[in-house]
């Protein structure tokens, strides 16, 4: 029986309401964010999941993110204001967060074993199942843009390594010399990752399970990856991610951040979803793609659909990270099973509302 789109929205508004009622009860970890009425834009963006924690966190520290995660999300703003399309306010606001050093994504990007930085990063156009990737590189100055031009001057989704670099240099795509990338705090978080023997760790995760230790790889330095999903003025979705991929990594691992459907996805169908975590378990989980699938295929709510997945799915499995998404009503999620998230978002002209902790 076919149910009308109205008649699955209203289901699925009532139980979204009384799902995030008892979220917020139970577990305090997730922000669901439900359109009052539709915005006529929306963005919203990560810059990394994981054991983020106040008391780690000095207030200098704390007011630098929080300032770049707004000067990220006005870029994307400022685009979305004047008609510009999300695929636009997603490059314009990973930018800001790829040439800071804060973030796991260009300038700040980590450490491999071998003392390199590789980068992957992924982008999608919900309005035709669009998508561009690319996977271990290591001199572009913006990955995302790369991304985007793969996905729209290739016949190729996901290009790596040397060959993703020469496509570029024909693109005209900004290149770096790799000491571009090398930044001191983020050596330390190598050497002392190397010291212990930890293997490849998420940079703000030297204190979680599955590393087995109690102290951060260095507690003043708990950065991440970097993604945003947007809704323009057109009803179009775009979301897109970029990353360092984590420290110490080994043998040219490629994480989640440049997989479509795992890391990055958007339907404008659906919804559109950024995701941060450890992404062998994201690739494993399909985690992007299955929350738009969920929303499609079961006709639940965006929040229904990520918090089956971040906290259901992922958690049973032993993954830990979260994601930022919309839908095409507005509504934001911004769902993690770690300790933090540095999160933001805005609705219209909205001033930019930034979150970091539980
Ligand atoms: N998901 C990224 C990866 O596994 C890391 C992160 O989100 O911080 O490469």
């Amino acid at each position: 029986m076919m149910i009308k789109r109205k008649h699955i929205k209203s289901i699925a508004l009532l139980a979204a309401a009384s799902f995030l009622a008892s979220c917020v009860t139970q577990s305090g970890q997730s922000a669901n964010i439900m359109a009052q009425e539709k915005p006529q834009y929306a963005l919203v963006i990560h810059g990394g999941a994981g054991t983020i924690l106040r008391k780690n966190i000095t207030a200098e520290k704390d007011a630098a993110y929080r300032a770049k995660l707004a000067e990220s999300l006005r870029a994307g703003q400022s685009v979305l204001e004047s008609g510009g399309s999300a695929l636009d306010a997603v490059e314009a606001t990973i930018h800001i967060m790829e040439n800071s050093p804060l973030f796991n994504a260009g300038k700040g990007s980590v450490f491999t074993h071998e003392g390199r930085n590789e980068m992957d990063a992924s982008i999608m156009d919900g309005r035709n199942i669009d998508a561009g990737a690319v996977a271990g590189v290591r001199h572009i100055k913006n990955p995302i843009s790369l991304a985007r031009e793969v996905m729209e001057n290739s016949n190729h989704v996901m290009l790596a390594g040397d060959g993703a670099e020469e496509f570029a240099q024909s693109r005209n795509i900004a290149l770096m010399d790799a000491a571009y990338f090398q930044t001191e705090k983020r050596l330390r978080q190598l050497e002392r990752a190397k010291a212990r023997d930890m293997g490849a760790i998420l940079d703000h995760d030297g204190d979680n399970k599955f590393a087995g230790y109690d102290d951060p790889i260095d507690p003043d330095n708990k950065f991440g990856t970097v993604g945003a999903v947007a809704l323009d003025r057109d009803g179009n979705i775009a979301a897109g991610t970029s990353t360092g991929g984590m420290t110490n990594k080994r043998w040219n691992r490629i994480g989640d951040s440049p997989v479509i459907g795992a890391g990055t996805y958007a339907d404008n169908m659906s919804c559109g979803v950024s995701a941060t975590g450890h992404g062998e378990y994201f690739i494993r989980a399909t985690v992007a793609r299955t929350i738009c699938a969920m929303m499609e295929y079961k006709g639940v709510s965006l929040e229904q659909a990520a918090n089956e997945v971040i906290h259901g799915t992922l958690v049973d499995m032993g993954g830990t990270g979260g994601i930022v998404a919309l839908d095409k009503e507005g509504n934001i999620s911004m769902i993690f099973n770690t300790e933090g998230m540095y999160r933001g978002y805005i609705k219209g002209n909205s001033e930019p509302d930034i979150y970091i902790y539980k």
